[in-house]
């Protein structure tokens, strides 16, 4: 399958075919929407509108209340982080499986693999790390398994009779749905059928007639858990993970580390290199003074080829054991298209547990040289410069120049060019921009944002949605494979493999030059 024909045109077609096909031909649509898809989509309507950016939750409603209409093919809208939650509590599990492991090849450190970004280049170019990667679904993957599996069963309806479209922040999306873990050979269909970049599903809201500064009488209150209703919600909506906008993987596995330590704990933090997309976060046991776990965020493909060198030379594994390894001639091409133009993008401030400032500024050297000595246990990983904020596939920064104009219906905006077709120089956003989407990001969610920081006020306050969606996991998970270990492995977790040459995907002919992050 070519990822070129996942796009905006291809839902379009498929409501077109909706409305005239008969009833028992319909596939019934489901559309998922990540949270930085949210974030950004806000910040490009604010910025056009001038009014104040709508929240996360305020958006999605508007957005499921317009596609539940019969007319515009009866979706079901959902959010992706209740799948990134379920994504979350299993990268918990595998985090403890492989810490039993300990440092040997598949043991630790485990590098997190929600981005395809970072997946493709790691088939690609650094094949001998693949053991070290997370095999756990990233959250459109789980998304997949739970609308195809577990809600289709729910519904009385085979996977091949639902259409699942999702929106994501970059186009390497498009190639993690097309990968064979998350085709079902006995109906003959993806988990995910279309991904939609933010910008191309921002093309087809506006080619739908969607108004989001029209307030919905859905917008507030909860709304229905009934599965037949077409603005039900299964699951909670937008929860918020602590961390980073990026998945918050390595926030969930600090938090695991530190309230399942016998002695008080407290998180320091270090950039590399004065970078805030690459920072060490060491725990230490505040009595002992031990660091009792390293982790790190890398992000953006300058600290990834470091992380790539440090892993290898402290496990042994790889080209980065034998010396600097080298990016393939594509990727490196692809890295230097994809320079950020004004530096790197600033990311909130972290403090430590008992409140000290980020850095390692004024610690008795004894505790430094064993943090310096503790390796590394677990890395977030993402392919784009400041995270999926930032991703490729987000809605570009709108210029104060360009004039607003009225469409047919009186609707006022620029004339979009955001989404699939953007020049060379606008695929990455400004610093300003990101940091706007980021806070945005943040805005109007249950808990306020928040750092990795057990501890803190935050996540006391998110435990209640968060114990919620932790049972209704558990239950679905079981509703879905009950105590069939290879079911629950396939709904969860993904393989990969190395990837020899420059097609990847096989079928189709999906080449690594025609992704974009
Ligand atoms: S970091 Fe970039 S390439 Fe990776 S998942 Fe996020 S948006 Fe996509």
């Amino acid at each position: 399958m070519l990822i070129t024909l996942q796009s905006h045109n291809e839902v379009i077609e498929f409501i077109a075919n909706h409305s005239s096909s008969p009833p028992t031909e319909i596939r019934r649509p489901v559309l998922s929407i990540s949270p930085q898809s949210l974030a950004s989509l806000s910040a490009s309507i604010a910025a056009t509108s001038g009014q104040a950016p709508l929240s996360l939750l305020v958006l999605l409603r508007r957005i499921r209340a317009f596609l539940s209409q019969p007319e515009k093919g009866g979706w079901r809208v959902w959010d992706t982080t209740f799948s990134r939650h379920l994504s979350l509590l299993e990268t918990r599990i595998e985090y403890q499986q492989r810490s039993v492991k300990g440092k040997e090849k598949a043991g630790l450190p485990i590098l997190a693999s929600a981005c395809p970004g970072w997946v493709c280049y790691a088939e690609k170019a650094q094949g001998d790390l693949l053991p070290l990667m997370s095999n756990v679904r990233s959250s459109q993957g789980i998304m997949g398994a739970l609308v195809k599996n577990w809600w289709a069963g729910k519904m009385g309806l085979t996977p091949n009779e639902v259409y699942h479209v999702t929106a994501m922040p970059c186009y390497d999306k498009k190639l993690e749905a097309s990968r064979s873990d998350f085709y079902n050979s006995v109906h003959q269909t993806r988990d995910t059928d279309c991904v939609l970049t933010t910008g191309e599903l921002d093309l087809l809201l506006r080619d739908l007639g969607f108004d989001p500064l029209l307030p919905s009488p859905l917008e507030s209150g909860n709304p229905p858990t009934d599965l037949e209703n077409p603005i039900s919600a299964p699951w909670p909506e937008l929860i918020n993970h602590a961390g980073s906008s990026s998945g918050s993987y390595l926030s969930t596995i600090i938090t695991h580390m530190s309230s399942t330590h016998t002695n008080p704990t407290r998180v320091i933090t270090r950039e590399i290199r004065g970078s805030a997309d690459n920072v060490e976060y060491l725990l230490e046991d505040t009595v002992t003074g031990q660091v009792i776990f390293k982790g790190s965020k890398c992000y953006g493909f300058r600290n990834l080829q470091n992380l790539v060198r440090k892993v290898g030379k402290e496990t042994g594994i790889g080209k980065g054991a034998r010396g600097a390894g080298k990016l393939s001639a594509a990727v490196a091409a692809r890295r230097r298209k994809a320079k950020v133009g004004t530096g790197e993008i600033a990311t909130p401030a972290t403090p430590t547990t008992d409140g000290e400032s980020t850095g390692i500024n004024g610690i008795d050297m004894t505790l430094a040289v064993n943090r310096d000595e503790k390796k590394l246990d677990f890395v977030e990983v993402m392919a784009c410069p400041s995270g999926c904020v930032n991703g490729g596939g987000q809605m570009k920064p709108v210029s104060g120049k360009r004039k607003a104009e009225v469409d047919e219906e009186g609707y006022e905006r620029p004339i979009p060019d955001e989404g699939v077709e953007m020049e060379e120089e606008m695929r990455w956003s400004t610093k300003d921009w990101v940091a706007k989407v980021e806070e945005i990001y943040w805005s109007g969610l249950p808990t306020p944002p928040s750092s990795p920081n057990p501890n803190s006020s935050n996540v006391v306050k998110g435990e209640d949605r968060l114990g919620t969606a932790d049972q209704l996991a558990e239950k679905i998970i079981e509703e879905a494979c009950g105590e069939d270990e290879e079911k629950r492995a396939n709904f969860l977790r993904a393989t990969f493999a190395k990837v020899e040459g420059d097609v990847l995907g096989g079928e189709g002919g999906v080449t690594h030059e025609a992704v974009k992050w």
